[in-house]
């Protein structure tokens, strides 16, 4: 048995889970502290569909306990990939970060608000010992922040990141660490028209791109980073008339945000809030939607 916060009609309640059993190829991790994001909130309040019951969180630090059949030995610290591939389809033959079908931790699968977890070996990535464990449970969201990087987006032109959560502030640091000096941030709309060669949204609305297609010059990037739970509609004919590039990206590379993190090229320690007790995940829950500055975290 162990303790996990999982989704109930009315929010999240903390219960007692039998322990799941492991096969040959999993990892038993046992959790040592966990990130709560802006999905997980929108979990818990039913606007992402969750199965009821389910075990909520998807960024973690942990310790692997057993792994059967893996290189991995019990005490390694690790984090996790939360997008877990199927390993059946097609593209996992090719390239598993490119499932057709993968399954999200937290979401389709029990995740890390948990004392402990079973996950595939394949998303168990290994971080310093002497990692800072809240560092460590940034992996996830500075992996995706660093998406962006992978862009094709040009140094020493000018770039604009809009919105005015974590999330934009994160990708704004990772574009500065990486040497995008010039790139500003805002989360107003009067923009320069045609003043940017690139813009990353992180907020999307009809009005959000509209706004960031005028402000991008002709033959300009406009990065799409969020992930609205309904179509958003875009001016196609605005974009094609002036050439726009439209690049969407999911997460940069884990290794990468692990090295970045850990060497502090990537600061998050001023974004990192409070930790609560997994027992208080109500009240964290609550920090959490109060303050989206500041990361809230959980330790079992
Ligand atoms: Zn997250
Ligand atoms: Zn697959």
């Amino acid at each position: 048995m162990f303790r996990a916060v999982v989704r109930r009609q009315r929010g999240v309640s903390v219960e007692r889970l039998a322990s799941p059993h492991i096969r040959a190829g999993e990892v038993r991790v046992q959790v040592l502290l966990a990130g709560l994001c802006r999905t997980d909130l929108l979990a818990a309040e039913g606007r992402i569909p969750v199965a009821d019951g389910r075990v909520l969180g998807h960024e973690l630090v942990g310790e692997v306990i057993e792994a059967p059949g893996s290189d991995l030995r019990p005490g390694t610290r690790v984090t996790v990939n939360p997008i877990l591939p199927c390993m059946r389809c097609r593209m996992c033959n090719v390239d598993p970060r490119r499932c057709l079908e993968p399954r999200t931790l937290g979401i389709d699968v029990n995740g890390a608000f948990a004392d402990q977890l079973v996950v595939p070996a394949q998303v168990v990535l290994p971080v310093p010992r002497n990692m800072d464990l809240r560092r460590a449970a940034f992996v996830e969201p500075a992996a995706a922040s660093m998406a962006v990087l992978k862009a094709g987006l040009r140094r020493g032109t000018r770039g604009l990141v809009y919105g005015q959560g974590r999330i934009a502030e994160l990708t704004h640091r990772a574009l500065r660490a990486e040497g995008f000096e010039g790139v500003m941030r805002s989360h107003s709309l009067e923009l320069e028209r045609g003043g940017y060669d690139f813009v990353v949204e992180t907020e999307p609305s009809p009005k959000v791109f509209s706004a960031l297609l005028k402000a991008l010059a002709p033959g300009g990037v406009m990065v799409l980073k969020s992930r609205p739970s309904e179509p958003v509609a875009l001016d196609v004919a605005y974009a094609v008339q002036n050439e726009i590039t439209l690049r969407a990206v999911r997460h940069g590379s884990f290794e990468d945000a692990i090295g970045a993190l850990h060497a502090g090229r990537l600061r998050v320690d001023d974004l990192c809030g409070p930790t609560f007790p997994l027992e208080q995940a109500e009240e964290a829950f609550e920090r959490a939607w109060d303050h989206e500055e500041s990361k809230v975290f959980l330790k079992p």
